[in-house]
Parts: C-alpha cells; sequence; structure tokens
C-alpha cells in the first residue's frame, strides 16, 4: 500500500509518542528542545531505511538505521559512539521494533516476529 510521508509520520506518532517515556501528560513532547528526536527529525531517512530492509530478523533494521540515520544524525560522535542511545534516550533506538511494526503495516508488509515486550532496549549490534 502507497503510504505519503506525511501520512507514515503521522501513523508512527500516533503508535509511538503514545507510549513514549518522554511525552508529557498532555500529550505533548517532553523533550527540553523536540526538535530534537531524532526519530521525527531525520523521519524521511528512517522510513527510507526500514522500507529498503526486508528482513524477519530485527537486526538487520538496526544496522540500516545504524548506517542510514545514526551517520547523519548529529547526536552520533566521530567514532561512532551515541550518548543518547547510551543512555536510553533516543526514542528511534529504543522503540525500533515498534516503529519497524508501524511502519511496515501501514503500508502492508508483515513479517512474522516473535512478540516482544517494548521498549525494546538497549539494542546493540556487533
Ligand atoms: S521524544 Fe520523540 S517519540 Fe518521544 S514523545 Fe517526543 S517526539 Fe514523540
Ligand atoms: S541512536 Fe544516536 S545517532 Fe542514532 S538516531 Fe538516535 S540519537 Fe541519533
Amino acid at each position: 500500500m502507497e503510504r505519503s510521508l506525511e501520512e507514515l509520520e503521522k501513523i508512527v506518532r500516533d503508535q509511538i509518542c503514545r507510549v513514549c517515556s518522554d511525552r508529557k501528560v498532555d500529550g505533548s513532547c517532553g523533550l527540553e528542545e523536540p526538535g530534537t528526536c531524532a526519530l521525527f527529525s531525520l523521519f524521511p531517512q528512517v522510513a527510507r531505511a526500514i522500507q529498503t530492509t526486508h528482513s524477519d530478523d530485527i537486526c538487520d533494521y538496526v544496522r540500516a538505521i545504524r548506517e542510514h540515520v545514526c551517520t547523519i544524525c548529529q547526536q552520533q560522535a566521530a567514532d561512532g559512539t551515541c550518548e543518547t542511545r547510551d543512555s536510553v534516550a533516543c526514542a528511534l533506538d529504543a522503540y525500533l521494533l515498534l516503529i519497524v511494526d508501524a511502519i511496515e503495516e501501514a503500508t502492508g508488509k508483515t513479517f512474522e516476529r516473535p512478540i516482544s515486550v517494548q521498549p525494546l532496549f538497549p539494542l546493540s549490534v556487533n
């Protein structure tokens, strides 16, 4: 199913902000600077990385995000480390499985995956 980027972002916002630990009780984002949420500041790259990955292994999606999103994210250090990720403060990293499911479901692509407890962290790929 074809979805515009705007539609996908809205679906992901509805599903992820709702469960995000940084959300305030009034429903707004509780980050000091909401624009720094990598999930939405880099949403086009996030959506592309997920939509071009075809796997039933979540580690493949983690790799795609690291490669296509983290590499252009201002919060990643030159050596590839990320304090935000290490402190479990990146919603993209913490809720990746839910984000992948939301995007794939919205576009009609689904894989059999074991049910997992969310949020999934830390997600690490060697
Ligand atoms: S940190 Fe990101 S995912 Fe969490 S509430 Fe704010 S905008 Fe939504
Ligand atoms: S894990 Fe770090 S580098 Fe990657 S998107 Fe999140 S904040 Fe940016």
